[in-house]
């Protein structure tokens, strides 16, 4: 009985990275356990600042002091390795374990990107390689303890967002992103009847691209419009998580590779971040 126990403990978990794993030897999935919230960024459209939105708020969570992991598991285009900064990087492997990519202390990142020979390398993979991708990246990582996982998936409610939800389980919560545009709304209730229908809770919606700040006069315009994604999460019941503006800032600093760190303290995309973890 006891050298069953021990067998067992050393089966599946002996590259884990948590010394004290009350899961030792449950399975593939026991990795999981030590992840306490799982928030998986949706979106109906792609373009709609999705990825933007994911690299953010795992920094703006770090910056909390929150122990994060973010997970690129948009195959045909990971961008989040240029949002991060860390385009080139490439991922370690420590059999059986993926060893994620430490952007700081409290945030590791995992994308296909660190997998890839070089940065322009096309994937062309059909369904069944990319749910087992997503599938590794999902339970094969050596995250260790996170207090949040944020998980960047393709748009639409298409193979690789059902897999990640099905993978992560039905405690993994959405967390849905558009801008305020009608024909992006009309998006946003197709992804919220996916997740009923996969059985995953939406923990909010998220309106980016919510205004334009004016850089001359400071000025809020309302470009694509505002309030459709209040309203919408309003008549839906869901949670409204709050509005990120049309930023210049924030554009130029995603294609730098500084993401949120090069905004200021008192800047509106990061005002607006900060709330919306608050509201999380
Ligand atoms: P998605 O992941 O939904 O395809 P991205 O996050 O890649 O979208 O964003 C698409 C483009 O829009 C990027 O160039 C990004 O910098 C820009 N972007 C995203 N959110 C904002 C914003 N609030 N203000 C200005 N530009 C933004």
């Amino acid at each position: 009985m006891a050298d069953n126990k021990e067998n067992k403990q050393e089966n599946k978990c002996s590259s884990c990275t948590i010394s004290d794993c009350k899961s030792r030897g449950s399975g593939d999935k026991a990795c999981l356990d030590h992840i306490k919230n799982k928030l998986v960024i949706l979106s109906g459209k792609g373009g709609v600042g999705k990825s933007t939105v994911a690299a953010n708020l795992a920094i703006a969570l770090a910056e909390k002091g929150k122990s994060v992991g973010l997970l690129d598991v948009d195959v045909h285009g990971p961008s989040i390795p240029r949002i991060m900064g860390l385009r080139g990087k490439r991922a370690k492997i420590k059999e059986p374990w993926l060893i994620p990519v430490k952007w700081n202390d409290n945030l590791k990142v995992i994308s296909l990107g660190f997998l890839l020979p070089d940065d322009n390398e096309a994937v062309i993979w059909r369904g069944p390689v990319k749910g087992s991708l997503i599938k590794q990246f999902i339970e094969e990582v050596a995250w260790g303890n996170l207090d949040y996982l944020v998980v960047d998936c393709p748009p639409g409610t298409g193979d690789e967002p059902l897999s990640v939800l099905q993978i992560l389980g039905n405690d993994a919560k959405a967390v849905i992103v558009t801008t305020p545009q009608a024909v992006s709304i009309d998006d946003v209730r197709r992804s919220i009847t996916f997740c009923e229908k996969v059985g995953n809770p939406v923990a909010g919606i998220i309106e980016n691209m919510s205004g334009f700040v004016c850089p001359t006069c400071g000025d809020m315009v309302d470009i694509f419009g505002s309030g459709n994604g209040q309203n919408l999460a309003r008549e839906t019941g869901i949670k409204y998580l709050g509005a990120i503006p049309l930023d210049r800032e924030i554009a130029q600093s995603g294609d730098a590779g500084k993401a949120l760190t090069a905004l200021s303290p008192d800047h509106p995309v990061r005002k607006a971040l900060n709330e919306i973890v608050e509201r999380l």
